[in-house]
């Protein structure tokens, strides 16, 4: 499932291309017609994204909400194209310039303001929105406090924190040294105030890259970023029996709340 990144960059270079533009909107695949045809021929203002959710805002006051869930995929193209438009498409956008295609979203839906609100306000913070970096440690900490469900576990539920998947969470706990089992309610201040500014900084730099690159290149022996090969970006998903990048031990996995996580005993205690 793509993660917060992934949709936060998916709505800065959308926004590049059909911000403030009048747009013809169709569902060649016909499971969002009446949908798409209410903002047919409408500007659209602006697309927001939060945690892996997106909005596009119309004219009209109408939204368009958008969730890619396991199997969503967009593509953009530049016009003319000779690419055709597949049988799949549940929505299409096009302007003079620009067309957008949308397949296998969750959800794909025209809602108002008050609904995109709602969903917001059930969100935890997002690292990739700027004014969600007043007092986030704060707020996870309240949703976290009567919770005993592994931190492992809790990172991953969306009201906690929006726009973690399975390859942050490993990465990051990994990086500030926090065992996957430890207690929600038992994860100190400091940890959680760890776990946010780690946040922030990789899914910034995953934000940018348009992919997850959570090593320092050092410590697969390489100088610079950009030498990193495919299977020096992380240091623990899915690098179970292999060696920790840092301390030599053997990186485990097991099974948390049906998914699987990936750590260093050694260093995350
Ligand atoms: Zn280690």
């Amino acid at each position: 499932m793509p993660e917060g990144h992934t949709i936060h960059r998916a709505a800065r270079l959308q926004n590049k291309r059909f911000k403030g533009k009048v747009l013809r909107s169709e569902s060649p695949q016909g499971r969002f017609d009446s949908g798409s045809s209410q903002i047919d021929g409408q500007e659209l203002r602006k697309i927001y994204a939060n945690g892996k959710h997106l909005f596009y805002e119309f004219d009209s006051g109408d939204f368009v909400h958008v969730h890619l869930g396991l199997f969503g995929k967009f593509r953009t193209l530049s016009l003319p194209t000779d690419d055709p438009v597949s049988e799949n498409c549940r929505w299409l956008l096009t302007s003079d310039t620009d067309r957008l295609h949308l397949a296998g979203p969750t959800v794909c839906e025209v809602i108002d303001s008050d609904q995109v609100d709602a969903i917001r306000r059930r969100l935890g913070p997002d690292p990739l929105v700027k004014r969600h970096r007043e007092d986030p440690v704060e707020k996870m900490a309240k949703r976290l406090s009567r919770r005993t469900i592994p931190i492992g576990a809790a990172i991953l539920d969306q009201k906690v924190l929006a726009g973690l998947g399975n390859v942050y969470r490993a990465e990051i706990l990994y990086l500030i040294g926090l065992d996957p089992f430890t207690p929600s309610n038992q994860v100190s201040i400091q940890d959680l105030s760890a776990l946010w500014s780690e946040s922030v900084r990789l899914l910034t730099l995953g934000e940018r890259a348009g992919r997850i690159v959570t090593t320092e290149p050092a410590d697969v022996g390489k100088q610079r970023a950009r030498d990193l090969g495919r299977y020096e970006r992380l240091y623990c998903y899915k690098r179970h029996g292999e060696q920790c990048r840092r301390c030599g031990d053997t990186i485990r996995t097991a099974d948390i709340d049906g998914r699987n996580i990936w750590w260093c005993p050694t260093e995350q205690t």
